[in-house]
């Protein structure tokens, strides 16, 4: 390979896009480090591989640094990752399909979250939410901290992020299949198909893709944290019902809107997105998402692009199943759903974090940013995609220099992570943990 800019030996061979995950695992153990030496473009370009809250929220801090960016992304329907939103014409069904609320905890993330509120991109949920025991037993949460959802939805809140930047683009659906280093900068393609060339490269999703993108790479420190993530399967059911579900009530509160599910096998979460994104409170379609638990994603798991009916339709009864276990109420009773969708999400949550806020590999000029680095949450996808645009651009204003002072995660251990199925909230509690939190304190 000519590659006076770089020194990294050639490749053997490389991996073809379709190389099974065992073997691109044993390959990004072998492959040898690309190391940039050249010099830096004056108004260099990053390539930015994932449009989720990480990628998306790199992008824009680079350009407050005044960086250029591409961002690249599969979506079919748009950019957000698992920020999805699905609208299901002509009957205006609406659903989010992943990420339901967030809460905020840290200053530069609350910071973002007021723009989009000024913005009129991000509210406040207003609505109830607790947590419904199996049999009904419904306890509304705190409302403290408050709640956010994204005005219609969590992928417009994705489209919209990018929406003032000047020196972001967008290349959207695109599959980024390789990258390889020669001539001194990274340069991305699709199935042979070439899609630029960049001085830095942004890593912003998880999973086997990156595992197979990442495996001849010529980053192994890079491929090998990433190969450390553990991730949850969960799957996710979109169900319109013609009349209003049998909401249990404390009596103080209106009926809830989500809903934390405890004790039933099949449900961890449930809620009513026409209340929620629509504010309707009258007749249908009332539009329910419900996800599933980890422990019952894990146990039908199955490959997510081609899930097999007989899977499909035995996890949907199991799914609306343990709807009426969670409601109280008598099986085979819930009304038949109008329209259902199921999807399986096989890389939901991270189970495992380095807790760094980024990875930067400076002698790669390549970097990760993600949710998994700091935790399972929209806010901790942001946070990170900050973190790295400020190294990138720290780096990028040293002239490239001293790399080994800009180096972060690549070889931090992992720790277990703890929250919901559906990931963290931070500040969220029940009175009881926060009773307990008190008590705890007193003690010491
Ligand atoms: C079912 C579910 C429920 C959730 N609920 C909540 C919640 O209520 N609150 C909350 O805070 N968090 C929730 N989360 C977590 C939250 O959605 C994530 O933490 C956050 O959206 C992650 O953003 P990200 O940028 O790290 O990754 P992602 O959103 O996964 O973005 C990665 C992007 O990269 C793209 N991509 C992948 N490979 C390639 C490639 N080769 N080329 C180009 N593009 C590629 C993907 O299509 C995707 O768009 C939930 C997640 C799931 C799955």
């Amino acid at each position: 390979m000519n590659n006076p800019n770089s020194s990294s030996k050639p490749y053997k061979k490389r991996s073809s896009y379709g190389t099974s995950r065992k073997s691109a695992m044993k390959k990004s153990f072998s492959q040898e480090q690309v190391c940039f030496s050249g010099p830096v473009s004056s108004d260099p370009v990053v390539g930015i591989v994932g449009g989720g809250m990480s990628g998306l929220v790199c992008a824009l801090y680079l350009e407050k640094r005044g960086i250029r960016s591409t961002v690249f992304d599969t979506g079919l329907h748009g950019l957000g990752g698992r920020m999805g939103t699905r609208v299901i014409d002509p009957e205006s069904l609406i659903f989010d399909h992943a990420a339901q609320f967030f809460t905020v905890s840290d200053p530069r993330f609350a910071e973002l979250v007021e723009f989009w509120m000024k913005e009129g991109i991000v509210q406040e949920w207003q609505g109830t939410i607790g947590e419904l025991e199996a049999g009904g037993h419904f306890k509304p949460l705190p409302s403290c901290p408050p709640r956010y959802i994204g005005v219609n939805g969590m992928r417009p809140l994705a489209e919209s992020i990018l929406s003032q930047t000047q020196l972001v683009n967008v290349v959207r659906p695109c599959w980024v299949s390789t990258l390889e280093a020669f001539n001194g900068m990274w340069h991305l393609s699709e199935k042979g198909k070439h899609c630029g060339q960049f001085d830095a490269v942004v890593i912003a999703h998880n999973g086997k893709c990156a595992n197979r993108l990442l495996a001849s790479s010529g980053l192994p420190l890079i491929a090998r944290q990433m190969k450390r993530l553990g991730l949850s399967s969960i799957w996710a059911l979109l169900a319109a019902f013609r009349d209003p579900l049998p909401i249990p009530t404390t009596g103080i509160t209106l009926p809830f809107e989500g809903a934390f599910v405890k004790g039933v096998e099949s449900i961890s979460w449930m809620s009513d997105n026409s209340k929620k994104l629509l504010s309707s409170h009258g007749n249908g379609p009332h539009c329910w998402t419900f996800l599933s638990t980890a422990a019952f994603g894990k146990q039908n798991k199955v490959p997510q692009e081609s899930i097999p009916n007989a899977t499909a339709e035995k996890v949907k009864e199991a799914m609306l199943a343990g709807v009426e276990c969670a409601l109280g109420i008598p099986k085979s009773s819930l009304q038949k759903p109008t329209f259902t969708r199921l999807q399986l999400w096989g890389a939901a949550l991270p189970t495992n974090s380095p807790n760094v806020p980024c990875i930067f590999d400076p002698h790669g000029r390549a970097g990760i940013c993600g949710d998994w680095l700091l935790g399972s949450s929209m806010e901790a996808a942001a946070l990170s995609g900050m973190a790295l645009a400020d190294q990138i651009a720290d780096y990028f204003q040293n002239g490239w220099m001293r790399p080994d002072e800009f180096a972060v995660g690549l070889g931090s251990e992992f720790q277990p992570l703890k929250g919901h199925d559906i990931g963290q909230f931070p500040g969220l509690q029940s009175e009881e943990q926060v009773n307990d939190a008190q008590a705890i304190q007193l003690i010491l």
